[in-house]
Formats: structure tokens, sequence, C-alpha cells
């Protein structure tokens, strides 16, 4: 599955270059052009689902596996100090690219990449509602 005007699918089909550091039969991994940090890198399947939802739950497993294998060796060899595994779905929530995919965003200490947000303060009524709401779902129940 292909989408023509995917800057991704593109990539993968060797139509725009990048600079690829590994592959599998599932899985392209190219280093990120707008690095949050030294060796942001983005696990990117080789079939064009648009998102998370999209994403059949056995490549979904497949990727967080890959991430994890990635990153072990990643922090050895880019001498990282921890790792944030980024992953947006929706231009909302800041999805550029409508192609899926992980980011692998190394950490280093003092770095000034911003992955995060303001943490607010769980109002317990707000808790009751959501928990009365999410609980009413039969996935949840
Ligand atoms: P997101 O905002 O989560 O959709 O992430 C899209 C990411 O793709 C951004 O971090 C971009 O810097 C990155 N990106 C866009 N075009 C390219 C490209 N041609 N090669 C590598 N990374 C890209
Ligand atoms: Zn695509």
């Amino acid at each position: 599955m292909k989408d023509e005007n995917c800057i991704f699918c593109k990539i993968l089909a060797g139509d725009i270059p990048s600079y690829q550091i590994y592959e599998d039969d599932d899985f392209k991994v190219i280093l990120d052009v707008g690095p949050a940090s030294r060796g942001h890198a983005l696990i990117i399947p080789k079939e064009h689902y648009k998102n998370l939802y999209e994403l059949p739950e056995e490549l979904a497993a497949k990727a967080f596996v890959l991430g994890k294998k990635l990153i072990t060796a990643l922090t050895e060899i880019l001498g990282c100090d921890g790792y944030n595994l980024v992953q947006n779905n929706g231009e909302v929530a800041g999805q550029t690219v409508d192609h899926f995919h992980l980011h692998l965003i190394p950490r280093y200490e003092g770095d000034d990449a911003r992955v995060g947000w303001n943490p607010g303060s769980l109002d317990p009524s707000e808790a009751e509602e959501l928990m009365a709401l999410i609980k009413s779902d039969p996935a949840f129940s």
C-alpha cells in the first residue's frame, strides 16, 4: 500500500534521498532531517498507514519491539543519557507527516530538546466523571 502524495512513501521508494540507518522486512529507520537532538531517528513501516489508529496491531507491536532494540544499541553508540519515544496522531497532536512513524529521540544531559507538557492537576470530580465515562464502555469494564 503506497500513497503517491506521501513524502515517506517517496523516501521508501527511493525517490527522495534519506539517511537510512536500519532496514528489515517491515520497516526502514532514517535520521530525521529536523532533529530534536543528535541522532533523532524515525521508524517507518514500509506500507502506508496514516497513523496508529490505522496501523495493524502486529506492526504496532513490531514497531515498539524494534524501538527497544534500536535504542538499546544507539544509547551505547551515541553516548546519550536517555531516550524519548514519541508518536503523534493527528494534526492537533503535532503529526505533520500522515504516514505512521515512531520518533526515537536521544536525550543528553543539558540538551534543549523539548518533549513534554505542562502538568495540570487532576480534579477529583473530573476524575470521577472520566472513570464513569470510560468504564461505561465494554472495552474498559
Ligand atoms: P511528526 O510531526 O510526528 O509527523 O513528525 C514528522 C517528522 O518527519 C518531523 O520530525 C520531520 O522533521 C521529519 N521529516 C519530514 N520530512 C523528512 C525527510 N524528508 N526526511 C527525514 N525526516 C523528515
Ligand atoms: Zn506513506
